[in-house]
């Protein structure tokens, strides 16, 4: 990597502790993927993008930044990206997936707030990234009670926030309700970025979404074959640089790595012997560099096929229709796709059970892993009906609960290992 310590510098990053990171998540890239043996070559492309994730990347922003662009930063996979794209801005998501900084957060935030909300704290209060540095306007959204709360205090903390309500019950008047504000988004990004949203515009702006959408639903369709071609690891890393990246690049280089996938299934060749334990994971976003839990089941002899997941397909599943004459009837479609998000702060909530079960199906998984954060009030309520539905139908289910930090590592590799014995015999 070049040097941008004086990019850093200008964004005001702390750097020191910021070296410091780089050198962290660099080691656990190394130890977590590079060890894996015969990955897709494609691969080689995420490990660029990982290698530059603060560099380039970084400074293909600050360069758009420079001829006008504005950078918008979401937490949510409720925040339409195709509007975004729309007024020609850049799209990034913000989760961090680290325990970092925690105890500055911790002055703004309860003890027991989930270590994703934690992290979108401590992150800027270590002054650690760049991303957040960068964004005109960070969206924040009306969805759990933790964010909600939170966005109170941390728009003192960032000065660019925007809240976006959201509906909690999928009923006419919640599509109404979504619909509404992403009129006012809509009205929000025109006006910060002196840009008009007309119909050719968005028409563009959802091309570019679906495309990205279809490439990674293309690479989660090919992992239903055993031996699965592609680690759950290396499928969640496309799936966590999906909110980073270029859209356009990223499609083109998930689609390479499609065709290589095809020509392995053709051959039957695989990331793990024909016959591994196969595991759905299910539950809350895994951000980067949150790669505990796949870690220590690719190491226990299993191999993960999906993610029902805002890190996966509970956030790329459904396009937008494209149909649309006016730019509120382009809306329309685009409030259609985002309304189909089962996310559990909505009630009830019954597709995400019945989008678990296909999924199983579908990837021809053994047995569900729901992975839900320490203090994750949705997620975890919603786990007990997850856990009794599908063992009723006899899929083998663990619940974990866990959170940013090393510490309970051993203790699940112990609970994991007896899940995969359980699902072998
Ligand atoms: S889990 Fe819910 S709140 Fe979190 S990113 Fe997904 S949709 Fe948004
Ligand atoms: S993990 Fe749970 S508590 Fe944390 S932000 Fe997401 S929905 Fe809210």
């Amino acid at each position: 990597m070049a040097d941008y310590h004086e990019m850093w510098a200008g964004l005001g990053l702390d750097l020191k502790t910021h070296d410091m990171v780089l050198e962290i998540v660099g080691k656990a890239y190394q130890d977590i993927f590079l060890s894996q043996k015969n990955r897709p070559k494609g691969m080689s492309y995420f490990d660029f993008v990982v290698s530059e994730i603060h560099g380039l990347r970084i400074k293909e922003i600050m360069d758009a930044k420079a001829e006008g662009r504005k950078v918008i930063g979401t937490f949510c996979v409720f925040v339409p990206e195709e509007l975004v794209l729309a007024v020609d801005a850049v799209c990034i998501g913000l989760c961090a997936g680290a325990e970092l900084g925690f105890e500055e957060a911790e002055k703004y935030l309860p003890r027991n707030t989930c270590s994703l909300i934690k992290a979108a704290f401590g992150f800027k209060l270590a002054k650690v990234c760049p991303y957040i540095e960068t964004t005109d306007l960070i969206v924040g959204e009306n969805t759990c009670d933790g964010k909600k709360k939170a966005y109170e205090s941390y728009k003192d903390i960032v000065g660019n926030l925007y809240v976006m309500d959201l509906p909690q019950m999928k009923s006419t008047e919640g599509r109404a309700l979504l619909k509404a504000e992403y009129k006012r988004f809509a009205q929000k990004l025109e006006e910060i970025s002196g840009k008009k949203i007309t119909v050719e515009s968005l028409k563009k702006g959802i091309e570019i979404a679906n495309n990205k959408r279809k490439a990674i639903n293309r690479m989660a369709a090919l992992r239903s074959a055993d031996p699965t071609p592609i680690s759950g690891l290396d499928a969640l890393l496309a799936n966590q640089v999906f909110f980073y990246d270029d859209p356009v690049r990223f499609t083109g280089s998930v689609n390479a790595i499609c065709d290589e996938l095809e020509a392995r299934n053709r051959e039957g060749m695989g990331v793990a012997p024909k016959g591994s334990p196969r595991i759905l994971l299910s539950g809350c976003p895994m951000a980067v560099p949150n790669w505990k839990v796949p870690y220590v089941i690719e190491t226990s002899k299993a191999v993960i096929v999906g993610e029902e997941m805002c890190t996966g397909e509970r956030g790329t599943q459904n396009l937008v229709n494209t149909k649309g004459n006016t730019v509120d009837e382009l809306i329309d479609g685009i409030v259609d796709r985002y309304f189909q998000i089962d996310c559990a702060v909505f009630t009830p909530n019954p597709s995400r059970l019945e989008h678990i079960k296909k999924m199983v199906k579908e990837y021809k998984a053994d047995g569900v892993i729901h992975y839900g954060l320490q203090f994750c009030q949705p997620y975890q309520m919603e786990s007990k009906i997850v856990e009794k539905e599908l063992e009723k139908a006899g899929v083998p289910t663990l619940l974990i609960e866990t959170d940013y930090s090393q510490e309970d590592a051993g203790q699940l590799k112990t609970r994991i290992e007896a899940f995969v014995e359980r699902i072998k015999s």
